[in-house]
């Protein structure tokens, strides 16, 4: 449409001419903070709900920082707002400690790689990957050497003479990337990036993403709805639902240390269930459903939510501390593993067990699970 390529226009005009790369940090041993959240909220003409709610949050130099959420959650609305296409209709957000409110895309140290690639049809990849110090018009013998350097850098040296439209998808992405990255922007920001591709390339293209952000140091905000790649690549990320920020950290903090249900249910997949945690003989029991287990002695006590992984519940002998008797209801076949049902007390563990366990139960069996106490996470609320 227009209005995307007048966007991806102004977007390649960032004035970071020449390049902020391997800048040091304003605080010597501490990354500066690149992008700050400042109790941003974001409600579109004629909404009646905030697209963004109160979002607060740092994103630090050099850092592969995700933001992860359902459709709908407004992670493209926080990019858009970093970009400078939409405004925040209250909060502040600052680049690299200023306040940005005002200041046009175009003069933004930020780029952005849209999901579509939005290539110029009409250039070849060379052309296109120059294209934005063309319009800064860095001097020819510079601009040679660095979209040499930068079509390296994503393996497309090969292909320069090329048009988008004969290219394949990763390889569109690919060049994308480049035009993105050649101005040397202090932020890039990704937004579902490789939505359009299949698994399999997808997954090669997770980890050259990653490789690639690493080399050149730039930080990267990257969103996506798909948790295994937030936590595949992310040095840090965010949870959002509803518009709001649910969790910040690094992707193990995310998985093993869910703040609220709604990540343990997001993430991963979990068993979820209310319960609660009360002293007995000076202990902490945690009771769920009709399963009880020991709790860190500093457990807060009183009702909460539980959650406990599919992968934490074992159908072996022996293999946790908690062992509960139940039936088989129900086994789902997911290619290298099964998910197992049990009914246990008046719930349902769900057990993730490997493949051939799953094709020897048969619906109404009895069986035993194990868990460790330790894997089940308490949740507040
Ligand atoms: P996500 O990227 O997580 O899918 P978005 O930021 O695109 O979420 O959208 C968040 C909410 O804001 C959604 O309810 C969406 O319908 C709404 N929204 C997004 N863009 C606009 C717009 N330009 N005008 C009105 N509503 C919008
Ligand atoms: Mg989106």
């Amino acid at each position: 449409s227009s209005r995307l390529d007048s966007e991806v226009e102004e977007a390649l005009l960032s004035p970071s001419l020449p390049g902020t790369l391997g800048r040091e940090g304003d605080t010597p041993g501490e990354p500066p903070t690149v992008v700050r959240f400042d109790d941003v909220s974001k409600v579109y003409n004629g909404a009646t709900t905030k697209a963004v709610d109160g979002v607060s949050l740092d994103i630090r130099a050099g850092e592969f920082f995700s933001i992860l959420g359902p459709s709908g959650s407004g992670k493209t609305s926080c990019l858009r707002m970093i970009a400078g296409f939409e405004q925040p209709s209250s909060g502040r957000i600052l680049l690299d400690g200023v306040d940005v409110q005002g200041i046009p895309p175009y003069r933004r140290d930020v780029n952005t790689v849209f999901q579509n690639y939005a290539l110029f049809p009409h250039m070849s990849i060379e052309a296109n990957v120059s294209y934005p110090l063309r319009m800064h018009r860095v001097a020819k013998h510079e601009i040679a050497e660095r979209v040499a350097e930068t079509l390296a850098l994503v393996e497309m040296e090969e292909l320069r003479m090329r048009f988008p439209h004969q290219l394949s998808g990763g390889q569109r992405q690919r060049a994308a990337l480049a035009r993105a990255l050649v101005g040397r922007p202090k932020v890039l920001l990704l937004d579902e990036p490789l939505g359009a591709l299949d698994l399999q390339l997808r997954q090669q293209m997770q980890l050259a993403l990653k490789q690639l952000q690493r080399d050149v140091g730039i930080t990267f905000v990257y969103v996506t709805h798909d948790q295994g790649e937030a936590l595949s690549m992310s040095d840090r990320m965010a949870v959002m639902s509803a518009g709001h920020i649910e969790q910040v950290g690094t992707p193990r903090e995310v998985y093993f240390h869910p703040n609220t249900p709604f990540v343990a249910g997001f993430i991963g997949k979990a068993n979820l269930g209310r319960g609660t945690v009360v002293l007995e003989s000076g202990a902490a029991v945690g009771h769920w459903g009709g399963i009880s287990f020991p709790m860190a002695a500093d457990t807060p006590l009183g009702p909460c939510a539980f959650s406990l992984r599919h992968e934490s519940v074992s159908l072996s002998d022996g293999a946790g501390d908690i062992t509960v008797r139940g039936t088989v209801e129900e086994v789902v076949f997911l290619g290298d593993s099964s998910e197992v049902m049990v009914a246990v007390d008046g719930m349902t563990l769900v057990a993730k067990a490997p493949a051939h366990i799953g094709f020897a139960l048969s619906n109404g069996q009895a069986i035993t699970a194990s868990f460790k106490a330790t894997e089940v996470v308490r949740i507040d609320g």
